[in-house]
């Protein structure tokens, strides 16, 4: 058999919690084992996570992991809140189930009016899936659906993403996403699906030399413009962005004016703008108040963005990790074009809606709202942003440290200068992880990187739970400027 070209990175750095290479453990019992190769590279065989506390897990072998990156920027309100375990319970109790596509439940009815509202009524419908890749899919089918409800002739099929991008796993989200090494062993599939990707905006590495933020978005600006002309204006159905990049980039946010002059071009080509905040909402980068939005949720009403999307996914932070929930929203215009047309969303799986998990994400709602965390998390997010700029700034090999809230990226360079990527795809990234698990350390961070045909390097993510405190911040930052200083102390 062909050696795997997915075979897994090696690396001299021990991993802590060593547990058994054989598929079986002691009673014959099969191993559970990650699939996704990612999750091989970084801890080998997996270890048990037999308890949590505050924004710790404890694992079988009796070390504790502070987790600075909330899993996967997921655990917005850390492991204890007995309220949202509770609420989960309760419904499960009373109705765990029905069958949604006749019935709706009290959960799932609360949860979307809590959403619509905290829109400000620009959204009109929610749609609950369990995970961030079905929302992104039901996205995609409802932009189709509405250019259809428009005209039933209608060839407008086309998506325009971003390089550098991720929007999930499935194969529609796949498509769109620029995430090629997740793309690679699909293309043969993915690749029919048509997609036009653009450049991102990614200040870092992409603006000219002595571009104004103006010049810069016109530039971007017009590359969308003239894609959509490229293909036909009447065969795009829609432009998709996450409004802060995660897991493709590393926490980057857009210039501003950015997305207003994306807008104006979607618009004047009727074309429908969907924003993925799967990872970047639902709180995660702390949006300013304005007048319009005094109490912002999500990352579409912080003026930086400034704009409200046709279309926008939720996910990961709004079920806190409690519930496996996330959401697709849409907005007036849309659902008035669904609504006076055929009436329904040609779309549904078998646990969409599920009362169980809306519940567990109501809750949380309340208690982000009731504990007025989205401000903890503008203040403490701006501290740690600062600690991390102070103490890893000027490291050789940080090129940029930035985010929102709290979503932060480091990117990772060979060079600082040159801005020179390190090789190995990714492979600094996650030795930077590996070695977060080891004692000392026990801290987890988010690695990230792996886009073969984008341009960005490594880069590692914390996005720590909203309840952390001032003291938290320090410890993170300075926890996690140890750990990257040792390991390429160790590299050198
Ligand atoms: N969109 C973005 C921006 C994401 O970060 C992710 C997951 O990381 C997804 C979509 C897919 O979400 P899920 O993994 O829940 O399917």
């Amino acid at each position: 058999m062909a050696p795997s070209k997915y075979k897994e990175l090696d690396s001299s750095l021990p991993i802590a919690p060593i547990v058994p290479t054989d598929t079986k453990d002691g009673n014959d019992r099969l191993i559970v084992r990650p699939s996704f190769v990612l999750h091989r590279v970084l801890t080998g065989n997996p270890v048990k996570v037999i308890n949590t506390h505050g924004h710790c897990y404890s694992l079988e072998t009796g070390q504790d992991i502070l987790d600075a990156s909330g899993g996967a920027a997921v655990a917005c309100l850390g492991y204890h809140m007995v309220r949202v375990a509770k609420a989960m319970q309760e419904q499960a109790l009373r109705v765990p189930y029905c069958l949604t596509s006749s019935f709706s439940t009290q959960a799932t009815e609360d949860l979307a009016d809590f959403l619509c509202r905290s829109t400000g009524g620009n959204m009109r419908h929610v749609w609950f899936t369990n995970s961030g890749s079905a929302a992104m899919e039901a996205a995609m089918k409802l932009a189709i659906q509405y250019h259809q409800e428009e005209d039933p002739k209608s060839t407008k099929t086309w998506f325009i993403s971003r390089y550098a991008s991720y929007h999930g796993n499935t194969m529609g989200a796949l498509s769109v996403g620029g995430h090629a090494a997740r793309r690679e062993m699909y293309d043969g599939f993915v690749r029919h699906n048509p997609t036009q990707r653009i450049s991102p905006c990614y200040s870092y590495r992409d603006r000219r030399s002595g571009e104004s933020d103006g010049q810069y978005v016109a530039r971007l600006a017009d590359e969308l413009e003239r894609t959509i002309q490229d293909i036909g204006k009447d065969n795009v159905a829609a432009f998709v962005a996450e409004p802060v990049v995660g897991a493709a980039l590393g926490a980057v946010a857009p210039v501003p004016g950015y997305f207003k002059a994306m807008e104006t071009v979607c618009k004047s080509n009727q074309v429908l703008l969907i924003l993925d905040e799967v990872m970047c909402g639902a709180g995660r980068i702390g949006p300013r108040p304005t007048d319009q939005f005094p109490n912002p949720l999500h990352a579409w009403q912080d003026p930086l963005i400034g704009i409200v999307p046709d279309i926008m996914t939720m996910g990961k932070g709004l079920g806190a990790g409690f519930s496996t929930v996330a959401a697709m929203l849409a907005n007036v215009r849309v659902m008035d074009k669904i609504l006076h047309g055929s009436g329904l969303h040609n779309h549904g799986h078998t646990y969409d809606n599920h009362p169980v998990e809306t519940a567990g994400a109501l809750e949380v709602c309340k208690i982000v709202q009731e504990k007025n965390l989205v401000a903890n998390v503008r203040d403490t997010g701006a501290l740690l942003g600062k600690l991390l700029k102070e103490k890893l700034g000027s490291h050789p090999h940080i090129g940029d440290v930035r985010g929102m809230g709290l979503l932060w990226g480091i990117e990772l360079v060979k060079d600082k200068v040159t801005k020179e990527r390190f090789e190995g795809n990714g492979k600094i990234a996650a030795g930077i992880c590996k070695l977060g698990y080891t004692a000392p350390h026990s801290i987890q961070v988010y690695p990230g990187s792996g886009s073969t045909n984008s341009k960005q390097g490594d880069h590692i993510i914390l996005a720590p739970a909203y309840t952390i405190t001032v003291a938290d911040a320090h410890q993170i930052a300075s926890k996690t400027a140890t750990l990257v200083s040792e390991y390429f102390s160790r590299l050198r």
